[in-house]
């Protein structure tokens, strides 16, 4: 017998991510931090800055990283330090979020968009060999929603067309990703370099902007640091052209006490992911989320398949019910007007074409209830039977 649909009166109200409720648990130690930079007002490169980049590479076990403004601007800074001419191909995945791609149209550079795997929703070896040209330079893997693409594959074919590896880990902070040789790596520390930001919602989130780039690449490090500072070396003396894009020192004193808790957010997600996984293994027009066997999963999203003449009927159910649901991601790159003209489209991309039309995403954050989950899986099961 199925329990009775708690009533919503007795459930606390439902967000697609509750950044409020985190907060209140390490509110004293976020407010000493932040509270130090405001004693010390070293608003611009505090001593902060440095350390929590050192931590963070430490806990991806990366030789390198160099924070910036927001995980846009990380993108941007790791192909310019690539030194990639005008009208160079990029090769990203149709589904993913436009910043990705923006910038690589933004310098020049030509985005050649290609299709998915249907179940990780990431680029493969395949849809990166159908897109090869002789301007080929750069591949950028999306870790979609938490998990590592199949990096052994895409490295592999990568060296082989000497082509460098941007990693977008912008919503896969914390995942690794284990070899055929037993070796693990964290995302972003397997490509020449590696993306991510602090977005607030993201799963190491800052209380406003903020990204960082990683490498395990002296030289690359070298020309990243360069060129967020303006492209100076020394106080100045200006190398190359280069921008301004920096994380306030408040930004990371806020994540270096959020980076001690990573691990236990994670792991609050993924017990999130398994209550839904089980409570809809036996709902036929539902699909759960594939995890790759060589990957963890840190749940950035929490996104199903379901049939696509009901998605949409779902999403409003859920509203009616007082559930927030989001569609990542309605269009696809390619058909999106800005991108009208602009790189190349790869095959028919009836993978993401799919996907667009079916999949939906559960809220998903370190501080759902049981009751909450209970009340979402519930009313979700309701709408199919
Ligand atoms: C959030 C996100 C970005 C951009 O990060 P910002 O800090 O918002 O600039 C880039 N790529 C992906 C896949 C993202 O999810």
């Amino acid at each position: 017998m199925t329990p009775a649909l708690p009533l919503p009166g007795i459930v606390a109200p439902i967000q697609m991510v509750d950044l409020k409720n985190q907060y209140l648990r390490i509110k004293p130690a976020i407010d000493a931090a932040i509270q130090e930079c405001l004693d010390t007002t070293a608003f611009i490169k505090g001593p902060q800055v440095g350390a929590f980049e050192q931590r963070l590479a430490q806990y991806l076990d990366v030789k390198h990283v160099i924070s910036c403004a927001n995980g846009t601007d990380a993108l941007q800074l790791g192909m310019m330090a690539l030194d990639l001419r005008p009208g160079d191909e990029v090769i990203v995945p149709a589904f993913t979020y436009v910043a990705t791609a923006e910038v690589i149209a933004l310098l020049g550079l030509k985005p050649v968009m290609v299709d998915v795997d249907p179940a990780t929703f990431t680029l493969t070896r395949e849809s990166i060999e159908k897109a090869l040209s002789p301007r080929t330079r750069l591949v950028v893997p999306v870790h979609l929603f938490g998990q590592c693409a199949d990096m052994a594959e895409i490295t592999s074919v990568c060296q082989q067309h000497g082509l460098a590896i941007i990693e977008d880990t912008a919503q896969a902070v914390g995942a690794t990703y284990t070899f055929r040789d037993g070796t693990t790596k964290a995302a972003g520390a397997m490509g020449d370099l590696g993306t991510t930001s602090f977005f607030p919602s993201k799963n190491l989130g800052c209380f406003g902007d903020g990204g960082a780039v990683y490498t395990n690449q002296d030289e690359l490090a070298h020309k990243v640091k360069m060129i967020g500072n303006h492209g100076q070396a020394r106080k100045y003396v200006h190398e190359t052209i280069g921008v301004n894009s920096r994380l306030d020192t408040i930004q990371a004193a806020i994540l270096l006490e959020k980076l001690k808790h990573l691990d236990s957010y994670t792991q609050a997600r993924q017990q999130v992911a398994r209550r839904y996984d089980e409570a809809f293994r036996n709902v036929e027009a539902i699909q759960t989320p594939y995890r790759n066997p060589d990957s963890t999963h840190v749940f950035h999203q929490y996104t199903l398949k379901v049939p696509a003449n009901k998605r949409d009927g779902l999403k409003a159910y859920l509203s009616e019910k007082k559930i927030p649901s989001m569609i990542y991601y309605p269009i696809p790159l390619n058909a999106q007007k800005a991108y009208q003209g602009v790189g190349r489209v790869v095959g028919d991309l009836s993978v993401t074409q799919d996907l667009c039309q079916r999949v939906i995403s559960l809220p998903m954050h370190t501080e759902l209830s049981d009751d909450q989950i209970t009340y979402i899986t519930e009313t979700v099961i309701d709408y199919f039977a």
